[in-house]
């Protein structure tokens, strides 16, 4: 398995509210790529809180094993979520300056086979394979109401002025609900995880014809990040990619 991830604050923030991880964990990996919100420092905190909490429980419950049934997995990563969530909205409690901060969460465990994935808000799992690009995850998004509703298509949702109203985040309420999705991965295949600064700015087409440009995972998270600026990077981009 080949891992790679990268982050940029992008062309007009002035700090990088997104925080990544991956990670080879005993024949696994853990991807995970979070975008706080927040004023001042809070966003950066509660991403990078969710972060370190989120993959220091899998890293404890991957020590204790046994791991053979689909169940542990998706449990692992909710109960993950669930731990992020619950530290993040401590420390937000805790402190007025950090009141009302919150983050966006998506991670996968990705394995040879089958590879388990969790999200809350509005940053994304794709899966590229056999020349075709899928979005394994749903945002938790206005604009994918809208879409869902058949008001507004993908692509407007793009460009939409409220593209960045979240419905879910993680560490603004006591506890929060998580999707978890199993994905099957076959040799080859590429889950590729990434914040809205990447997904805003380009189409899925575009991301899957630079997916079959380019050779290993640091190249492609490269070439995306630098297209993503080519473009003006509105936003912090993140990008995290294994390849099976
Ligand atoms: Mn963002």
């Amino acid at each position: 398995m080949k891992l790679f991830g990268v982050t940029d604050v992008g062309r007009h923030r002035k700090d990088n509210q997104d925080s990544f991880v991956f990670r080879e964990l005993d024949g696994a990996a853990l991807l995970l790529v979070c975008d706080g919100m927040g004023g001042a420092q809070a966003g950066s905190v509660a991403s990078s809180v969710a972060v370190e909490t989120f993959s220091a429980f899998v890293e404890e419950r991957f020590a204790q094993g046994p791991r053979d049934d689909p169940e542990w997995w998706e449990d692992t990563l909710a109960e993950a979520c669930a731990q992020a969530n619950q530290k993040v909205f401590e420390l937000a409690q805790a402190n007025p300056e950090y009141r009302g901060m919150g983050t966006t969460l998506v991670a996968a465990l990705a394995l040879p086979g089958e590879s388990y994935v969790v999200n809350v808000g509005d940053s994304r799992c794709y899966l590229l394979e056999n020349g075709m690009i899928r979005q394994v995850t749903v945002d938790h998004s206005l604009v994918q109401l809208l879409v869902d509703r058949g008001e507004i298509t993908a692509e407007e949702a793009r460009r939409h002025p409220q593209k960045n109203l979240i419905t879910r985040a993680l560490g603004v309420e006591p506890a929060v609900a998580c999707d978890l999705l199993r994905v099957e991965t076959g040799q080859g295949s590429r889950l590729l995880l990434c914040s809205d600064g990447l997904s805003n700015v380009l189409p899925d087409l575009v991301l899957l014809r630079t997916s079959l440009e380019e050779r290993g995972p640091e190249e492609l998270c490269r070439r995306l990040v630098d297209m993503t600026l080519e473009q003006g990077a509105p936003d912090n981009v993140t990008v995290v990619l294994a390849e099976l």
